[in-house]
C-alpha cells in the first residue's frame, strides 16, 4: 500500500503518465492473488486530474509456472552436478551444452572440449562414427531409443569408451525443440571386459591344446563342462555333456567310484591325485587324475575340476617290471640254494678224497719202509724208487693242495650263500662304537706294523648291525693288510651325511690299486696277483653284496703306490 501511495503521487505530480506494478491481493478465502496493475490519470481540458483508470490482470498462474520452472531448473542443476555421468543438451543445430565435467572426463583442462556438434563428431573414433550418427538419425525420426557405446578421442589422442543415451524433447504441439541426453565413461569397464575376454581366450586355448582331458562338475556332481579331447572320447560335442551324471557316462562300478571321489573331495575341500581306471572306446585303460574343489568368490565349494591323462603304458611297464623283479628274486633265491646245496654236498666227496689221499700217502710210506728194509729185489727196487720217492709224493702233494684250495672255496661259497639268505634287521647304528670295537680287535696288528689310525666323529646310520660290522671289519682289515712296507701306515676313518644317506670313508696310504683293477676286486674270488698277502678274494664281494642288500653301496678311489679310499654308503637316520 505504501508503494501504491508513492506511485500515485508521482502520477499526480505529472512525473509519470502511467504506473505499473505487481501486487498481491488477499482473497476472501485467505489465498494470495498475484496481479499486474497499471494505472493512468485521466485529465479534463484544463489539465486537471479527473480520475484514474486502472487495469488489473490476474497473473497468479503465470507466477506459479515461473516458480515451478525455477524449481525444476534448480533440481536439474543439482542432479547434473552430483552424478558421475555428464548430461548434455543439443539444440538440434550446431551447439551442444555439457552439464558436468566433460573436460575432466576426456583429460582436457576446463572448457577445452568442443561445444559444437562438429567438434564432438570429429572426436569420435572413425570406426564408430557411422554407427553413432545412424543411431541419432533413428531417434530423430522415430521412437528408436538412442543408446550407443563408442570410442571418443580425448587429450593427446587417448581413446575413451563412452556409453551415451539421449532423446528428443518436443513441445505441446509435437515440434522437436531439443535433444537431451547423458554420457557415462565406461573405459574401465571396457578394459576389464577386454582383459576378461583375453583371459578367457587364453584359458580356452590352453584347455583345448594341452594333451590332458579336463572336466568340471557342479556341487550336485552334474557334469557342466569338458574340453574337446574328452568330448572326443565320449563321442559327442562338449556342450552335450551339460547335466549328465557319472552314471550316464560310465559303467556302474566305475561311476560309483568316481561319484564317491567327487563327493569326498568337495566335502574335504582338498585336492587329490588318483590313479584310476577309465574306459575309452570300450577298452579299460589307466589314468592319472588330479581332482580339485572349485570355489566361488565367497569361498564356497561349488564343484570339482578334474584333469587326467593316460598312464596305461607306464602301468603296463610297472607291472612288467614287477614281474621281472619277482622272477629275478626267485632266480637269485634258486641260485643261492644251488650254491648252498652244491657247496655243502661237494664237501662230503671231498672229505673222502682227502681221507683216501692221506691213506694213500700212508701206504706209500709203508711201501718205502719195506723197500728200505731190503725186502724187494734190486731190479724192482731200481725201477720203483723214482716212482715211489718222487712221482707219487709229488702227485699227492698236488692233490692235497688242490683239496685245501677247493675246501677253502667251498666254505667261502657257503658263507656267501648264507649272507644272501640272512634276514636284515635295520636299526639305528652308533658307528663310533662299532668302529672302535673293530679297531680293538686289530690293535695287535696295528701295533706290530706301527700304524697310525685317525677316526673322526661318525654320523649314525640305519642298517643291520651284523652285516655293517662285517663290512667295516673287511675294509679296515684290508687297509691294514695292504699297507706299503716302504712307509709308516696311516689309516683315516671319516663319515658325512649326504642327503638321506651317510657316506663313510676308510682311507689308507698303502700299495693302492691300479685303475684297471678297481672294479674287478669286488668280484668273487678275485685277487690281485701278489704272493705277499694271503686271502680268499672274497672280502670285497661280501662287502658289496651286503651294502647293496641294505640299499647302500661300496666303491673305491685309488692310486697305485699312493693309497686307497673305500667308500661305504648306507641309509641315514
Ligand atoms: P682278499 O683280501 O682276501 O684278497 P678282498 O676281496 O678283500 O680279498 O680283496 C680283493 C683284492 O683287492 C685284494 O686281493 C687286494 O689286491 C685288493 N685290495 C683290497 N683292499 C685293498 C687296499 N686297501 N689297498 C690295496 N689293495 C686292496
Amino acid at each position: 500500500n505504501e508503494l501504491t501511495k508513492k506511485l500515485l503521487k508521482e502520477l499526480l505530480s505529472g512525473e509519470k503518465s502511467k504506473i505499473r506494478c505487481r501486487k498481491r491481493y488477499i482473497k476472501k478465502d485467505g489465498s494470495i492473488v498475484w496481479a499486474d496493475v497499471s494505472t493512468v490519470l485521466q485529465k479534463d481540458k484544463e489539465g486537471k486530474p479527473v480520475y484514474y483508470i486502472t487495469e488489473i490482470i490476474d497473473i497468479t498462474d503465470r507466477k506459479q509456472a515461473e516458480e515451478s520452472l525455477r524449481k525444476s531448473e534448480e533440481r536439474f542443476r543439482i542432479i547434473a552436478e552430483s552424478i558421475t555421468d555428464v548430461i548434455y543438451e543439443w539444440d538440434l543445430k550446431d551447439s551442444i551444452q555439457w552439464f558436468g565435467n566433460v573436460d575432466a572426463l576426456l583429460g582436457y583442462p576446463a572448457g577445452a572440449f568442443s561445444r559444437t556438434l562438429d567438434g564432438w563428431i570429429s572426436a569420435l573414433h572413425p570406426e564408430d562414427k557411422e554407427n553413432v550418427l545412424a543411431a541419432i538419425e533413428k531417434q530423430l525420426q522415430g521412437a528408436v531409443p538412442y543408446n550407443v557405446e563408442y570410442r571418443i578421442k580425448g587429450k593427446d589422442d587417448v581413446l575413451y569408451w563412452w556409453s551415451a543415451r539421449g532423446s528428443v524433447i518436443t513441445d505441446e504441439r509435437g515440434e522437436k525443440i531439443k535433444w537431451l541426453g547423458a554420457v557415462t565413461d565406461i573405459t574401465e569397464r571396457k578394459q576389464a571386459e577386454e582383459t576378461l575376454r583375453m583371459n578367457e581366450a587364453r584359458f580356452r586355448t590352453l584347455v583345448e591344446n594341452i594333451p590332458q582331458k579336463i572336466f568340471m562338475k557342479d556341487r550336485k556332481v552334474r557334469w557342466i563342462s569338458i574340453n574337446e579331447k574328452l568330448a572326443h572320447d565320449f563321442g559327442f560335442r562338449p556342450e552335450d555333456v551339460v547335466g549328465k551324471m557319472n552314471a550316464d557316462l560310465f559303467p556302474p562300478e566305475l561311476a560309483a567310484k568316481y561319484q564317491a571321489d567327487d563327493v569326498r573331495i568337495m566335502e574335504s575341500g582338498k585336492t587329490e591325485e588318483l590313479e584310476e581306471k577309465y574306459i575309452r572306446e570300450g577298452r579299460e585303460t589307466w589314468v592319472n587324475t588330479i581332482k580339485t574343489p572349485v570355489k566361488n568368490a565367497t569361498g564356497e565349494i561349488v564343484g570339482v575340476l578334474g584333469v587326467f591323462w593316460d598312464i596305461t603304458d607306464r602301468k603296463r611297464l610297472e607291472e612288467k617290471l614287477h614281474q621281472y623283479t619277482m622272477q629275478i628274486e626267485q632266480k637269485s633265491r634258486d641260485l643261492e640254494q644251488i650254491i648252498y646245496v652244491t657247496s655243502h654236498d661237494l664237501r662230503s666227496p671231498l672229505v673222502n678224497v682227502q681221507g683216501f689221499a692221506k691213506e694213500l700217502a700212508r701206504s706209500i710210506r709203508e711201501l718205502m719202509e719195506a723197500i728200505n728194509a731190503g725186502d724187494i729185489s734190486e731190479e724192482v727196487m731200481r725201477r720203483m724208487a723214482p716212482i715211489l720217492k718222487k712221482d707219487i709224493p709229488e702227485s699227492l702233494e698236488y692233490i692235497q693242495s688242490s683239496i685245501t684250495q677247493m675246501d677253502m672255496q667251498l666254505s667261502a661259497l657257503l658263507k656267501l650263500s648264507r649272507l644272501g639268505r640272512a634276514a636284515i634287521n635295520v636299526e639305528q647304528l652308533d658307528m663310533n662304537r662299532i668302529v672302535s670295537e673293530i679297531l680293538k680287535t686289530l690293535e695287535f696288528v696295528a701295533k706290530e706294523k706301527g700304524v697310525k689310525i685317525k677316526v673322526e666323529e661318525l654320523p649314525p646310520c640305519m642298517a643291520d648291525a651284523a652285516q655293517t660290522n662285517q663290512i667295516f671289519l673287511n675294509l679296515i682289515e684290508n687297509a691294514h693288510k695292504y699297507l706299503d712296507v716302504k712307509r709308516p701306515g696311516v689309516i683315516r676313518i671319516s663319515g658325512n651325511k649326504q642327503e638321506s644317506n651317510v657316506v663313510y670313508c676308510i682311507k689308507d696310504n698303502g700299495v693302492g690299486i691300479a685303475r684297471g683293477y678297481q672294479e674287478k676286486i669286488f668280484e668273487i674270488f678275485y685277487r690281485i696277483e701278489n704272493s705277499k698277502y694271503s686271502g680268499e678274494g672274497l672280502g670285497l664281494a661280501i662287502t658289496r653284496q651286503s651294502a647293496e642288500k641294505q640299499n647302500g653301496a661300496v666303491w673305491v678311489e685309488s692310486e697305485l703306490g699312493i693309497g686307497s679310499k673305500f667308500f661305504v654308503k648306507l641309509p641315514g637316520i
